[in-house]
């Protein structure tokens, strides 16, 4: 049984609190390795290492740290398919998708080489007689994030690369589901010239998390996951006088109108819904077409669609959709909720339930769902299933539609299919949701503008990634100076003549 270890001050370290979380095959219901839960003093010994590292590293000129980089964006394209194959191992999703997890973390390490930029302050000549007035954004220290296990190469990436390219020293507690590729990032990124101490990863669950929580040198905390989760850290983290930002749960519905092209409604439904198993928090969970002739044209468009959906293990590569879901435990709540929208009236139009696949009898597949007719008050509506279940509520109107992703307690991203530019201009301006899609489903902003929910999908005030990231992982100091009058008044300049 492979042992895992955490990742500090340069080298490979095993736990030594005794407590480890088993990491599983989510295709074959093994477990593969064993991941350390740090101890509280495990964490310590990072964070002491990082906060004799990170002064140097802040000091260090920025296109420097940039050119670190730009080395690493080079070491993760030569990695790509290790990287991918190590994520899928432990995840289960398909090897492309794998390598598009990579490839959008990679994104933001490109973005960030712009750091020489992005952190120049503000110079104001003469803000008085004689005085220069100027704003420098300086590092905060020591910095840590906390990531999901749904994309366990991207989200820490979307942290550690700002956080590092601000020259703060990052300790990152990643989801003991999936560890083995954040450990690869901590080794690429050292093997790319960053300094020992730097970039650290300390595997671990609430234990870890709290240390970081209640640890006084670390300046900020990032979370990514699920949103009580991202509640409590919220709360904790502002109470102990920290900057933090948290990510959390979805339900993103899609509107189609009658207007929209019906097949590629369903196609984009389709990839959006059942990939990657559901388990993504920009996943289209909720299809709202308006109008029940509407619904009747996608439901019929979807229904064969989603009985093609080809669903295996990761080394199959490309023949297969989605993969198994991450746990057992997993699996198990979304059959509970399936069970619910069973129990509480919704019309199961695709029916997953009795999916098996030969060979791979414990892993935790899932075979897709459809829901027609849900209504608001049904709890496969009203929580996050993160699974391949698709729930469609019919709405009657544009308003209705409108109004039901409003009033929905998640606000991550949403989309609207239709082919009238009035009535996307209104959704856009309208909606209560930080990212919107027009026509398209998973509208997931590039690493140049920034990521972020609204309601309780985030929790904090600046997003990530983009310029918002280069603003949480400094302080802005703001200089006023003014210099005594010097030697251009008392020195001589011209040559001394008689009068
Ligand atoms: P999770 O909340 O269970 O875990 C996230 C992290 O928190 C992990 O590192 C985990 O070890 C830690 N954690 C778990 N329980 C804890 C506790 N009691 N105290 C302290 N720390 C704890 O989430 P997950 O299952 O890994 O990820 C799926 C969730 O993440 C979904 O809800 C999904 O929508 C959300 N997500 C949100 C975004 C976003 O940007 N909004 C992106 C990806 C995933």
């Amino acid at each position: 049984m492979q042992e895992l270890t955490h990742y500090i001050n340069g080298a490979h370290v095993k736990g030594t609190s005794g407590r480890f979380a088993d990491v599983m095959n989510p295709a074959t219901g093994e477990v593969q390795a064993k991941c350390p839960l740090a101890s509280k003093e495990e964490m310590a010994q990072a964070v002491a290492h990082a906060q004799a590292a990170q002064p140097a590293w802040a000091a260090t000129n920025p296109q420097r740290r940039a050119r670190v980089l730009m080395k690493l964006v080079t070491l993760l394209n030569r990695d790509m398919d290790k990287l991918a194959e190590a994520l899928s191992r432990e995840h289960g999703k398909t090897l492309p998708d794998a390598a598009g997890d990579v490839q959008r973390g990679l994104e933001v390490v490109e973005y960030c080489i712009g750091a020489p930029q992005l952190l120049k302050g503000e110079y104001t000549d003469s803000a008085g007689p004689g005085i220069d007035m100027y704003s420098m954004r300086q590092a905060l220290g020591v910095t840590a994030g906390i990531t999901p296990f749904n994309f366990p190469a991207m989200i820490p990436m979307w942290m550690f690369a700002p956080a590092i390219a601000c020259g703060n020293a990052f300790i990152l507690k990643p989801s003991e589901r999936d560890p083995s590729v954040p450990l690869m990032l901590a080794e690429l990124a050292e093997e790319a010239g960053l300094p020992k101490g730097i970039l650290q990863v300390v595997n671990g669950d609430k234990e870890a998390v709290d240390a970081i929580l209640h640890d006084e040198i670390i300046q900020s905390v990032g979370f990514v996951g699920s949103t009580p989760i991202a509640e409590y850290i919220y709360a904790t983290g502002c109470a102990n006088g920290k900057r933090v930002q948290c990510f959390g749960g979805a339900k993103n519905h899609m509107i189609i109108m009658p207007d929209a092209d019906m097949a590629q409604a369903a196609d984009a439904l389709v990839g959006a819904g059942y990939g990657a198993a559901g388990e993504r928090c920009m996943a289209i969970s909720v299809a709202v077409p308006v109008g029940d002739e509407t619904a009747d044209r996608l439901i019929k468009e979807l229904v064969p669609r989603i009985e093609k959906l080809k669903v295996g293990p990761y080394t199959s590569g490309k023949d297969v959709d989605y993969g198994p879901v991450v746990t057992a435990q997993a699996k198990a709540n979304i059959e509970r909720l399936v069970q619910t929208g069973i129990d509480q009236g919704a019309e199961l139009v695709v029916d997953g339930r009795d999916f098996k696949l030969q060979g791979y009898e414990d892993g935790y597949f899932i075979g897709p769902h459809l829901f027609d007719r849900a209504t608001k008050d049904m709890d496969i509506y009203k929580q996050e299933i993160f699974g391949p279940v698709l729930t469609c509520v019919r709405a009657q109107s544009y308003e209705e539609a409108l109004g039901l992703a409003m009033d929905h307690e998640y606000g991550n991203g949403t989309a609207i299919f239709t082919r009238d530019g009035d009535a996307a201009r209104d959704f856009a301006n309208r909606i209560n949701i930080g990212m919107v899609g027009i026509n398209v489903p998973i509208p997931v902003p590039l690493a140049y503008h920034t990521f972020g929910g609204w309601k309780k999908s985030v929790f904090g005030d600046l997003n990530q990634h983009g310029p918002d990231a280069f603003k949480f992982y400094t302080r802005t100091k703001t200089v006023t100076a003014r210099w005594p009058s010097g030697i251009k008044e008392g020195g001589e300049f011209s040559i001394p003549v008689m009068e």
